[in-house]
């Protein structure tokens, strides 16, 4: 978003219109910044072959999933219904990494029906696997390195009591699985969890990840997940991608050379592809002045974005309804019967009743993670591309509250 005469734009075009248009709270999506971090990250590793898997549990849109696939991504799915999400946006099933955690066999089995490729997490579902379908179905396997890493426990899942992957100390386990099934394991996989700011920590499970592909004769792709940290305040340092790019192409080529075959190189950003492309915009109820702070109460909260509640995340506020107005201390909380900061203690220029506040870094585990939550309505979506706005998805009605309850007549 960019400040033109005046007015906050995406595109040119004015946020505070989007907002008469569609109403409030609005999801939007600045699609030309999703192409430019896909770009972003294609230039960095040039020198490697590159897939990316867009990690759709982020933001699971269907016009953003095609807006991927025309890019030339694939997808990452964490269920059997992002799957069939992804197939039913176009994405071949060779182009979907399905990467499920404690699902039944039957999803998995689900899942190579459809023929995407199957990344397995644990020990009993590799001997699951290796009984029912040998070395039949080529498949991806779940590592976990163990490192510790990401700004928060909860989304930081690469650590050893984690419930993600097959622990690298099991490697030898795996092996003997591997080798008593004949299974054909074509990609090895890591995702340390979010919010990864060094391009050694990448190293590092890097290194573990070459270490344990020795191991393994009939590789074709390492996959070492997403977890990119996208600056989410202002003077947030991010990812350097060009430097992890370098870094981490440098190593893979040298591991390539010493395996005596080009493998594929995967990464599953989510965060890095659509986190800043988003913006929540609310409009203010009521404000309301205390001893201790004034609070600027707005038509949404924790139902529409849990991260700041779930993860003790900054998202950036900002009135666009007041470009120019003086600067005053503000927290920015939710109309949901439960404390929902959104911001504490911000700065924004001059908050009236009505004035529409843009939140910032709404892209990612946004809409997503959306609830009906004190049977609140969902709200609209919008795609700008090319200049122009697209609905992409209406804003829920009461229907939707009721749709799924059966009435049994009491
Ligand atoms: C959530 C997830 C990702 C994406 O993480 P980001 O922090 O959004 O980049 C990638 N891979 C897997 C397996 C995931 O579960």
């Amino acid at each position: 978003m960019e400040l033109n005469n005046q007015s906050y734009q995406i595109q040119g075009l004015e946020m505070i219109e989007l907002t008469k248009k569609y109403g409030t709270p609005l999801y939007v999506y600045d699609g030309e910044k999703i192409l430019s971090q896909v770009k972003l990250l294609q230039e960095a590793f040039s020198s490697v072959d590159l897939k990316i898997k867009y990690a759709t549990k982020a933001l699971s849109n269907i016009n953003i999933l095609k807006l991927l696939k025309k890019a030339g991504t694939g997808i990452d799915a964490v269920s059997i219904e992002e799957v069939k999400l992804g197939m039913h946006a176009g994405f071949e099933p060779s182009e979907i990494m399905y990467t499920p955690n404690c699902v039944s066999f039957e999803e998995i089995q689900d899942a190579v029906e459809l023929g995407v490729m199957i990344n397995i997490d644990n020990i009993p579902m590799l001997e699951h696997f290796g009984k029912v379908y040998g070395n039949s179905v080529p498949i991806c396997v779940r590592l976990n390195p163990h490192i510790m890493a990401g700004g928060n426990a909860k989304i930081s899942v690469g650590h050893i009591d984690s419930k993600f992957g097959i622990s690298i100390l099991q490697l030898k386990h795996i092996l003997k699985v591997v080798e008593a099934y004949g299974l054909n394991v074509i990609g090895l996989h890591v995702h340390t969890g979010s919010d990864i700011l060094e391009a050694e920590v990448f190293l590092k499970g890097a290194e573990i990840l070459f270490d344990a592909a020795r191991e393994f004769r009939d590789l074709k792709f390492l996959d070492f997940g997403g977890g990119f940290k996208v600056a989410y305040k202002e003077g947030d340092i991010s990812t350097n991608i060009l430097d992890v790019g370098q870094k981490v192409s440098a190593a893979f080529k040298q591991f390539c050379l010493e395996y005596g075959r080009k493998l594929e190189l995967w990464f599953e950003p989510g965060k890095f592809l659509v986190s800043e492309s988003g913006y929540l915009l609310v409009r203010t109820n009521v404000i309301k002045s205390t001893p201790a702070s004034t609070f600027v109460g707005v038509d949404s909260g924790l139902n529409h974005l849990i991260r700041p509640m779930m993860y003790d995340a900054y998202h950036g506020v900002v009135n666009i309804s007041n470009p120019t107005g003086e600067q005053h201390i503000y927290s920015v909380v939710g109309y949901i019967c439960e404390t929902d900061t959104i911001a504490a203690d911000r700065k924004m220029n001059d908050v009236k009743e009505g004035d529409i506040i843009a939140i910032r870094n709404a892209g990612a585990y946004g809409f997503s993670m959306a609830s009906n939550y004190n049977s609140r309505l969902k709200p609209a979506e919008v795609l700008i591309l090319g200049g122009k706005d697209y609905l992409i998805r209406e804003r829920e009605t009461f229907e939707d509250i009721l749709k799924h309850q059966i009435d049994i007549g009491l």
